[in-house]
């Protein structure tokens, strides 16, 4: 990635010219390149926030910055509007193009995440020559452009195709996809030229969650936790996950909590979690945690209220806040007056 068209398009935007203090949310993998960024940004007070920053559902609450600036995400459509966050989607060319022939499939899904979803369009129309049936749908309001699959939401890859077809790096997102759909999905990554059928790699983590769901099934005190970061917040359903487990008969407390880790955890006394917030971290880093964490859907198939023999991925569409008084206001930046 070449920061020089990045930055130059920062510095030429109002918002930014406008401000005096500027955060910065850099995912991980774009911390060490700090330097690079901030060195553009010399006429203004930057501060880099240090917290891990997976996606467009982390909006700070606290700060006293003029403008916040997300790298590597587009905007949460559903979220609402915040006009004083700066979204830099850091979309990439593809080193490698799709090969037609490596795909195996009479008809396809297409998808991708942010980094390559401006070249889904083309893409189809290589595969349509190639004589193959292609859908680009959009998915719904949580996501932004056609075919983007997010960690928590994949609705842009239902469809009636035969395979699902992903373009991008990594097998977090096509992996997303294929815990959920009851279909082949193929991973091909732009960068490494590699092709990826996700599988064996789904067998996997079914392996880890019904694991996981068997624990849960004998537990009698459980903890639920809700996200207080502005796009994981799901007290509406952390609140049903209480309901149906004391109708079970068994024990439970609700935790809020932003960066959800075994230390915030440990000293509680749940057998078994539930997490609400981002799935993900249920699934991703469940062997970091020293107890059971779960999902909603999971735990539903822990108490038998759901066919075990149907895995259900936890999507996240609408989220709530805590409490029903809408105290943040929305339609403002968070920190913003
Ligand atoms: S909830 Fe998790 S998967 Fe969804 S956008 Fe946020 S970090 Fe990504």
């Amino acid at each position: 990635m070449d920061f020089q068209k990045v930055i130059k398009d920062i510095n030429s935007d109002e918002r930014y010219k406008e401000a005096r203090i500027v955060a910065l949310q850099l995912p991980e993998g774009l911390k060490r390149r700090s330097y690079e960024i901030i060195d553009g940004m010399k006429d203004k007070e930057i501060i880099l926030l240090g917290d891990p920053f997976w996606g467009a559902c982390d909006i700070p609450v606290q700060g006293k910055w003029d403008l916040l600036i997300q790298f590597g995400h587009s905007p949460i459509p559903n979220l609402g509007n915040f006009p004083k966050i700066m979204y830099v989607e850091l979309q990439e060319e593809m080193e490698h193009d799709l090969d037609c022939s490596k795909v195996p499939f009479s008809s396809v899904t297409l998808t991708s995440n942010i980094t390559y979803s401006h070249e889904l369009k083309r893409i189809k129309e290589k595969l349509e020559k190639c004589d193959k049936k292609v859908t680009l749908k959009n998915g719904d309001s949580r996501v932004l452009y056609p075919g983007q699959i997010l960690g928590c939401n994949i609705s842009a890859a239902r469809g009636n195709d035969e395979a699902v077809l992903f373009i991008g790096e990594g097998i977090f997102h096509p992996l997303g996809i294929s815990l959920a759909l009851d279909k082949e999905v193929l991973a091909f990554n732009p960068r490494t030229n590699e092709y990826i059928n996700m599988e064996k790699e789904k067998r996997k983590f079914l392996t880890q969650r019904y694991a996981a769901i068997e624990k849960a099934s004998v537990a009698n005190k459980f903890g639920i936790i809700v996200s207080t970061k502005i796009g994981q917040t799901r007290y509406s359903l952390a609140n049903r996950a209480k309901k149906i487990l004391e109708e079970n008969g068994k024990k439970t407390f609700i935790i809020a909590t932003d960066l959800i880790r075994d230390e915030t955890l440990i000293n509680f006394p749940g057998e078994v979690y539930v997490n609400t917030a981002c799935p993900r971290v249920t699934i991703e880093d469940y062997a970091t945690f020293s107890r059971p964490i779960i999902t909603f859907y999971e735990l539903e198939m822990s108490l038998n209220l759901k066919d075990k023999s149907k895995y259900i991925l936890d999507e996240i569409v609408m989220t709530d806040e805590i409490g029903s008084t809408s105290f943040r206001g929305r339609d403002k930046s968070p920190s913003h007056n």
